[in-house]
């Protein structure tokens, strides 16, 4: 049996104990904090699946990876025994009519890199199919796109349905303990250090002294609570300085996101941001102005320059990062890309890991995902 040791414990480290443990591996996760602590991108993220409204601001890879991924989400939430809110209805997008300019050039930027194939799932809707599809924005848009097939989790209950998860597979969590360095076949914490076969990384913006490219991109939402109003997808709001996206959830809540900030400071939310996000959801609908605000959070997107995610293993350890906005996007598909790597390889990686250090060689990296040449990023 293959020991895996795995160096946090957000969406990534996660769901790849839970896939490995699944597939038969002795999993042990280390994190630096506790399992319900709240402060990680896992925990504040919106977690929208929108592999077509990211289409228009990512590389294509993004999109690939996020059809994937929303192809198995359904299916891997099956496997879990505590239910996860999951609903794949579509995402509205909508603009004020001063704003129109932005929502056609959304549409334009989306329709040029639209594959033939997948050109159905966007739909031009006029102001009456738009009401249609949802009533609470009933004369208050002339018409906006309509993403077919788009989804939304809820994090919060993702997070603890895998906890739960990990326990009942015997995966040896570590919570609490950080993880200074990752070595071929060992996990170096504070105290102590633990021998295994594997190791990966999945610490996030934790992972910088391993990974000098990476930084942090804040990001900032508000969770609502609105009875009056009824959304039956999330909705985004197309602004020239800010977007909006307001996401509903069980019980009259939504998710009110996301600021993003080239800062790495993670403290509270500020009042300009709870301004700009308020004001644009009360201007989606005014009956948001009863909203009560559940929480605000603040949190840490792990983006590489290229904005891309990043499957590679280095020097005999494996990293998986970069997940920057897209990591519920994308992260099944680099989850089973890894776990189908490790199930070719495990004894390959040991055994070259030997090799090479018997001829004093070099190890070269291997890489699952890497940047395109035209990778970029605008959001
Ligand atoms: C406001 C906001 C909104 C977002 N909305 C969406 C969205 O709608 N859709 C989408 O797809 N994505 C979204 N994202 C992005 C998504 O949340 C991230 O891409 C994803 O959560 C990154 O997961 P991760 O596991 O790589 O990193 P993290 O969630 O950062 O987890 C890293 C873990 O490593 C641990 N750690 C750190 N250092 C150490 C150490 N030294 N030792 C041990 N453990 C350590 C941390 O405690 C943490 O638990 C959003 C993010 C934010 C902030």
């Amino acid at each position: 049996m293959t020991h895996i040791g795995i160096a946090g414990a957000g969406l990534a480290g996660r769901l790849l104990a839970w896939r490995l443990a699944l597939a038969g591996n002795r999993v042990s996760l280390f994190d630096a904090k506790h399992r319900d602590d709240s402060t990680s991108a896992s925990q504040t993220a919106a977690a929208m699946l929108s592999p077509l409204a990211e289409l228009a601001v990512s590389d294509d890879a993004v999109f690939e990876l996020g059809q994937r991924s929303l192809a198995l989400w359904p299916q891997w939430l099956a496997q879990l025994a505590t239910p996860v809110y999951f609903k794949q209805g579509g995402t509205l997008v909508v603009a004020h009519t001063q704003d129109s300019a932005s929502l056609e050039h959304f549409s334009r930027l989306l329709h040029h890199k639209l594959p033939v194939a997948c050109k159905a799932q966007v739909q031009t809707l006029n102001a009456a199919e738009l009401a249609q599809l949802e009533p609470l924005l009933a004369g208050r848009f002339n018409g906006g796109l309509y993403l077919a097939g788009e989804g939304q989790l809820a994090n919060d209950h993702l997070m603890a349905a895998l906890a739960i998860e990990l326990d009942r597979l015997g995966v040896q969590w570590h919570e609490g303990q950080a993880v200074k360095a990752l070595e071929s076949q060992r996990m170096v914490c504070t105290a102590e250090k633990h021998d295994v076969d594997v190791a990966i990384d999945a610490r996030g913006v934790g992972s910088k002294s391993s990974l000098p490219a990476l930084r942090g991109v804040r990001g900032e939402v508000l969770r609502v609570a609105c009875k009056s109003v009824t959304l039956q997808r999330p909705v985004r709001l197309m602004h020239p300085r800010y977007q909006l996206y307001v996401a509903p959830r069980p019980n009259g809540e939504f998710v009110v996101g996301a600021t993003e900030l080239e800062s790495e400071d993670a403290g509270p939310v500020t009042v300009r941001s709870v301004l700009e996000l308020a004001s644009a959801l009360h201007s989606l609908h005014p009956a948001f102005g009863e909203a009560r605000i559940l929480s605000m959070r603040a949190a840490l997107r792990p983006a590489l320059d290229d904005h891309l995610p990043r499957v590679e293993q280095r020097e005999g350890v494996w990293h998986i990062n970069g997940l920057y906005r897209h990591g519920y996007l994308c992260a099944p598909a680099l989850v089973d890309d890894l776990v189908g790597a490790l199930a070719l390889t495990p004894a390959l990686s040991i055994s070259r890991q030997r090799e090479i250090e018997r001829a004093g060689e070099q190890d070269r990296p291997l890489f699952l995902h890497v940047p395109s040449p035209t990778g970029r990023g605008l959001g």
